[in-house]
C-alpha cells in the first residue's frame, strides 16, 4: 500500500507551495468516514470502518476537498529563526540580533537575544539556546509543583513532538515539547502542572483534575483555550 496516494497543495502568495499528505485509516473501531486535517503534523487523516471501501473514503474526501482546502489555509505563514525576527521566549518578546564577532555564543540582554559567529549557524543555535533555556524553566516548575504535591520525579526532556505538548511516563520521567517556549507563561505553566499532577494521579479522572487545579496557579480552561486557538502557531517557528 502505498503511503501517500492522495495529496492537497496549498499555495500561499502564490509562490510557497506545500503538498498535505493524506493517510487513509481502516479502523475497528470507527463508526463513520472521518476527516482530521492535523495542521501541526501538515497531513490530512482520513479514517474510515472496517465496512466501507477504501474507494468510498476516498469518494467522501473528494466531496469534502472544498472543506479540507479552506481548514488547511490555517496553517499558519512560517516564521524562520534569523537576524532581526522577533519571537516570544517565554512569555517575553525578543529581537534576534546577530554580532558576527561578539565570540560569545548567545544571550539574552534587554529585549534582544544576541547571537555571535556565522550566520549560517545562527538558526541552530538560537533553537539549542531556546531549548536550553525552556528546559531550565520546565526544571524549576516541576521542582515547584512537584515540592507541592511531595511526590518524586524522574528525568525531564524536551522533545519536538506535534502530538503532544508533554507527557508524563510510569517511571516519573517527563517530557515537554520546546515549542512550548513561545508560548505565554500561563500555558507553559499550565502544561508543566498537568504532567506533574499525572506523578499523583496517572489518568484523566477527576481526582486527577482537582490535583491540577490545586497546583496550578492560572485558570485551566483559559490555557487550554489559548492552546487550541494559538497551538499551531508555535509550530510555525522554525
Ligand atoms: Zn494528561
Amino acid at each position: 500500500m502505498k503511503p501517500f496516494e492522495y495529496s492537497f497543495v496549498i499555495k500561499k502568495g502564490g509562490e510557497e507551495v506545500q503538498v498535505i499528505p493524506v493517510e487513509f485509516v481502516c479502523s475497528i473501531s470507527a463508526k463513520s468516514i472521518k476527516i482530521t486535517p492535523n495542521l501541526a503534523k501538515q497531513i490530512v487523516k482520513v479514517s474510515y470502518p472496517f465496512f466501507v471501501s477504501r474507494s468510498r473514503a476516498v469518494a467522501f474526501l473528494e466531496s469534502k476537498k472544498d472543506w479540507v482546502a479552506t481548514q488547511l489555509e490555517k496553517v499558519p505563514d512560517k516564521i524562520i529563526i534569523d537576524d532581526g525576527v522577533e519571537i516570544s521566549l517565554l512569555g517575553k518578546k525578543y529581537k534576534i540580533s546577530h554580532i558576527p564577532n561578539a565570540r560569545r555564543g548567545v544571550w539574552c540582554e534587554g529585549e534582544y537575544i544576541f547571537v555571535s559567529g556565522n550566520r549560517e549557524f545562527l538558526n541552530r543555535r538560537v533553537k539549542d539556546f531556546i531549548k536550553n533555556e525552556v528546559k531550565n524553566y520546565f526544571t524549576s516548575k516541576v521542582k515547584f509543583y512537584a515540592n507541592i504535591l511531595n511526590v518524586d520525579f524522574g528525568k525531564i526532556s524536551v522533545k519536538d513532538t506535534t502530538s503532544r505538548w508533554g507527557s508524563c511516563a510510569s517511571n516519573g520521567n517527563l517530557s515537554f515539547s520546546w515549542r512550548l517556549a513561545f508560548a505565554p507563561l500561563f500555558v507553559i505553566d499550565y502544561i508543566v502542572a498537568h504532567e506533574v499532577a499525572h506523578l499523583a494521579e496517572l489518568n484523566h479522572s477527576y481526582r486527577f483534575w482537582r490535583v491540577v487545579k490545586n497546583i496550578y496557579e492560572g485558570d485551566v480552561d483559559k490555557a487550554q483555550k489559548w492552546l487550541s486557538r494559538n497551538g499551531l502557531t508555535l509550530y510555525a517557528i522554525n
